[in-house]
């Protein structure tokens, strides 16, 4: 399968079962933004639930924290963001359109739209944040940035938090939410849109004990996504050079994903040193200095922040699960989606419609839900078919309901990735499926 197929293939699949819908498609939809349907809110619900366990609950030196998308425009200015967030811009004097002046095919000299051959103006430089207006009045002085990271909203509660938390240094705090960017050349399908979800960790550190936090972020982060299941030889680390590194960072690594367009980065490691705290105190005149309890020593603390695109991991997680497979004969699709993460648990289904099975099989889907486990009633069509309908969407596990079942009480429970089969009591099925959940 070449890397344009699977691309095609997981967009086609996406939006026929439920997981992303192109936005406002019925108007022809609009660029660079999507809408996640039962199965990808889902999903992506339970990628933002599993990070938020691993930060926020499974450790006592992390707060959590959720600040507003609009805030004072002179964090935008403090940030370094209305200087510097900007990526220089060519245009096409053929067709108009606009491109990132590093895209290999202009680099190249060539219009990736048209064709047109070195027909680009100048780069200009291009604010990558979206601005509005606060309160009634559209003049410059109710400006305000809808925020292009969520990153900014921690720090400016640095304080805040600290102290109703009663937290030390070291300690971190954690934030999922929306972030807004006028990328230039948005796409990939869900890669790089302008509208996306970022589950970010500030830790603050005392200046010295950077480069050891940073480290341990590093291998936390990326055994997050071994434990995930993605196939461990399609992540790695991509340190950046000098040229690439942003104004605030002093050291960053990239986790990279080998999408089917190529090694991209899906989360950051950045050592910011004390820059965004030392800039907010510069900029509001007020102190966010932490004071070390024995010693009395006060200091501007370093940042060690973890960024992880939510959206790009959901792709990470659809591309590395998505599987063309033969079984006996047939092409089976599947999306080997880790059980911890899929959308629907456990299908449910009566061999055939008659002798109870029915009523049996609706009974243990009904159990299963009343125990929080999203699960799926299915009795129409051949058994294989909704098999396969299942495999297709990821469903770990399908429960059938049959003859035996009206005999004795079991069922059969089928496993998604081994196709093996075996009989679990009905009565049993919730407390298997939990443990089973967990185990994987
Ligand atoms: P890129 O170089 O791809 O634009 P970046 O270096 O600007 O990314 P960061 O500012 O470090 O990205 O943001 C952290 C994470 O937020 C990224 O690893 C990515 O997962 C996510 N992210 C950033 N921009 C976008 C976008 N336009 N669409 C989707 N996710 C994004």
């Amino acid at each position: 399968m070449s890397a344009t197929d699977l691309m095609d293939k997981l967009v086609s699949l996406a939006k026929r079962r439920g997981y992303v819908f192109q936005s406002s498609e019925i108007y022809g939809g609009t660029g660079s933004v999507w809408d996640y349907g039962p199965l990808g809110v889902e999903l992506k619900r339970n990628l933002k639930d599993r990070w938020w366990s691993s930060m926020v609950h499974a450790r006592d030196d992390i707060e959590g924290l959720d600040a507003a998308i609009l805030m004072h425009p002179k964090v935008w200015e403090a940030s370094g963001h209305v200087e510097g967030f900007t990526d220089p811009l060519v245009e096409c004097t053929s067709c108009h359109r606009r491109f990132r002046a590093d895209m290999p095919e202009v680099e190249n000299g060539q219009c990736p739209t048209c064709g047109a051959k070195n027909a680009f103006t100048e780069p200009r430089l291009f604010n990558l944040m979206f601005k509005t207006f606060m309160g009634p009045v559209e003049d410059s002085s109710a400006t305000v940035y809808i925020r292009p990271e969520t990153a900014q909203g921690i720090y400016v509660n640095f304080l805040n938090v600290q102290g109703s938390a009663r937290q030390k240094v070291p300690f971190g705090i954690a934030q999922i939410g929306k972030a807004f960017r006028n990328e230039i050349t948005p796409g990939n399908f869900i890669f790089r849109t302008r509208e996306f979800e970022q589950a970010e960790m500030q830790f603050f550190v005392k200046p010295g004990e950077d480069e050891a936090w940073f480290e341990q972020w590093m291998e936390l982060r990326m055994q997050w996504h071994l434990d995930l299941g993605i196939r461990k030889e399609k992540l790695r680390f991509h340190e950046h050079g000098p040229d690439e590194l942003a104004h605030y960072a002093k050291k960053a690594f990239d986790i990279e994903y080998d999408f089917p367009f190529g090694w991209k980065e899906f989360e950051g490691i950045h050592n910011r040193t004390d820059f965004d705290l030392s800039r907010h105190q510069e900029f509001s005149g007020k102190r966010l200095e932490y004071i070390d309890a024995p010693t009395n020593e006060r200091f501007v603390p370093y940042v060690i922040e973890t960024s992880m695109g939510v959206d790009r991991t959901a792709l990470v997680v659809l591309a590395d699960a998505y599987r063309e497979e033969e079984v006996d004969g047939d092409t089976r699709v599947v999306l080997a989606l880790s059980p911890q993460i899929a959308p629907i648990k456990t299908a449910v289904f009566p061999l055939v419609k008659k002798d109870g099975m029915p009523e049996i099989a609706g009974k243990i889907d009904a159990d299963l839900r009343a125990a929080a486990i999203p699960s799926f009633y299915d009795q129409s069509g051949a058994i294989g078919r909704r098999y396969r309908r299942q495999d297709e969407v990821g469903t770990p596990w399908c429960i059938t309901v049959d003859g035996e079942t009206v005999e004795d009480g079991t069922v059969t429970v089928r496993d998604r990735d081994t196709l093996e089969q075996e009989r679990v009591a009905a009565d049993q099925i919730v407390a298997w499926v939990r443990d089973h959940v967990n185990v994987n």
